[in-house]
């Protein structure tokens, strides 16, 4: 038995309960769902469970049977050559570009879309920098219902874009940024009758959350880790720091990991805002990075980002496009592992924070590869490596011409 409840992340008051509502009806900030269980899993429990991330499902919402495709349970990589390489401890990636259509919004998007039907939605609607749009195309139809994606024109990575076509989404061109795209979703949603899956639905963060799960039994339990996570709307670190409070409330675990957040230096509010001491984030107007899925200016999750590293002892610092494109390289090189920009903006983060001092090296770093590498192979990325004439090559290793 589970006993749901939406409380507002800012005023604290509990919304009268509807699987449509979004913003809390007193001051018109976001909802947090808060769920009550009267059972929870353990480690004995979850033996044999489903391999997916509906594993978790006493803490999930299982109103019907789920919109699925096995997301979830993505394998966590230790990687030894590349924490030499960057000078760390230990080091973990968590490679979440293995989920049905290659990124993490696909365990927002399997309970998104399972609420939306139980809401009675046959249109869903999401602005996008790309894999929302991605999973969201892909999930509708697999419900079968119509799917609507707000693009910002031009500014999607040619990957995301073709998975959107090719899974029968609607999809219509925003000229501006992603947050523009956002704006309109929210203000147009309801005159069209679509249900919104942006990570401003609070249902989204509730598949999104079971990163932290599987982090915690990946690891035997042992929590006392950083977790470093690209940061853009700042859904996907308030929900995986949500998990943990999670598993710290039910009695899973006693320690629960600093969250870090990492932007790109084009597109930082927040890290700006942590850098300056700052109360709340100056939003970032025409937001550039080559990291397309992080390219977002306002941050709309920011309060739950702000309150998520507070509370766990971390920060949200920026990385540089060509340190982002460098961490790319570096992690493909040294371990054969790969993704998208936004995804490897971790590992450069870890590359310059322990260069600088700020992320001690004697530690334990869980970085989150947030999208698959073949999302996005814009040659502008890879103009390193060319290949060459076999012949060219046979004469460098022989030393005959
Ligand atoms: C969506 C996305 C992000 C950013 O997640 P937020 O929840 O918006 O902070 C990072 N990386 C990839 C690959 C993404 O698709
Ligand atoms: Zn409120």
């Amino acid at each position: 038995m589970k006993r749901y409840e939406l409380r507002c992340i800012a005023c604290g008051h509990v919304s009268p309960f509807s699987l449509r509502r979004i913003f809390c009806e007193r001051c018109g900030d976001l909802l947090e769902v808060r769920v009550e269980a009267s059972e929870v899993f353990n480690r004995e429990k979850l033996l044999g469970r489903v391999n997916s991330m509906w594993r978790y499902v006493e803490l999930l919402p299982d109103f019907r049977r789920p919109v699925t495709m096995g997301e979830g349970m993505t394998r966590l990589v230790r990687c030894e050559r590349l924490a030499d390489a960057l000078g760390v401890r230990e080091l973990y990636v968590k490679l979440e570009g293995m989920n049905p259509t290659g990124s993490f919004k696909d365990r927002g998007i399997s309970v998104g879309v399972t609420v939306a039907l139980e809401a009675g939605a046959r249109r869903v609607i999401c602005a996008s920098t790309g894999n929302t749009s991605a999973s969201l195309a892909a999930y509708a139809a697999r419900a079968g219902i119509e799917c609507v994606v707000l693009i910002p024109k031009g500014r999607i990575a040619s990957g995301k874009l073709f998975q959107a076509r090719l899974f029968g989404a609607t999809i219509c061109e925003v000229s501006g940024s992603f947050d523009d795209a956002l704006r309109i979703v929210l203000g147009r949603a309801e005159e069209m009758g679509a249900y919104v899956l942006n990570s401003v639905n609070p249902w989204r963060l509730e598949g999104q959350k079971t990163t932290a799960f599987e982090i915690w039994e990946q690891l035997d339990g042992s929590l006392g880790i950083n977790v470093v996570v690209p940061v853009g709307n700042a859904g996907n670190i308030s929900a995986i720091w949500k998990g943990f409070e999670e598993l710290r409330d039910y009695g899973l675990t006693d320690e629960v990991p600093r969250m870090i957040g990492v932007q790109s230096s084009g597109a930082a509010p927040l890290a700006r805002m942590f850098a300056k001491g700052a109360d709340s984030p100056e939003w970032v107007e025409s937001p550039q990075t080559v990291a397309s899925a992080i390219r977002i200016g306002r941050p709309i999750n920011w309060k739950r980002a702000v309150r998520t590293v507070r509370s766990s002892g971390g920060s949200i610092y920026s990385v540089d496009d060509h340190e982002i494109l460098e961490a790319m390289r570096l992690m493909a090189t040294t371990e054969g592992i790969a993704a998208e920009p936004a995804g490897a903006a971790p590992i450069a983060l870890l590359k310059s924070g322990v260069e600088s001092g700020h992320l001690p090296r004697d530690e334990t770093y869980v970085c989150i590869a947030t999208g698959h590498h073949l999302k996005d192979p814009d040659p502008a990325h890879v103009s390193w490596n060319v290949p060459v004439p076999f012949e060219q090559y046979l004469e460098r290793v022989t030393g005959r011409s």
